[in-house]
């Protein structure tokens, strides 16, 4: 259950852009996950849950946006959709090794009281 290390990453990231944007608490954020980063949204929505408390995003709604596996076959020179994170090529084979998007792991945007959203 790697959500609670990213949880605790997460607020960090949280409660420094809160404090930048002058905000006093934060009821709710947008996040992208991508796939490759294997994180449940029930479980994360969880641990995020526990160690917000007593802080500025206490009890913050998550919304949160998959962003889909996407890897470079360079033999074809095309874009492959990953599936079950089986990485090679389903056309030739060949292995994946040049990820496009699927590690983000970015807070999109915030809202709450005072301040505005960065
Ligand atoms: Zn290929």
């Amino acid at each position: 259950m790697h959500e609670a290390s990213i949880a605790v990453e997460l607020l960090k990231v949280v409660e420094a852009q809160a404090r930048q944007a002058g905000m006093s608490r934060v009821s709710g954020m947008k996040l992208r996950i991508g796939a490759f980063r294997m994180v449940v949204p029930e479980l994360l929505s969880a641990a995020f849950e526990v160690v917000g408390q007593g802080t500025l995003a206490e009890g913050a709604e998550m919304r949160m946006e998959t962003v889909p596996l996407v890897a470079r076959c360079e033999r074809c020179d095309e874009d492959v959709a990953v599936e079950d994170y089986v990485f090679f090529c389903p056309r030739c084979g060949a292995p994946l090794l040049e990820i496009l998007s699927g590690k983000e792991l970015d807070l999109v945007e915030m809202w709450g009281e005072g301040g505005e959203s960065p």
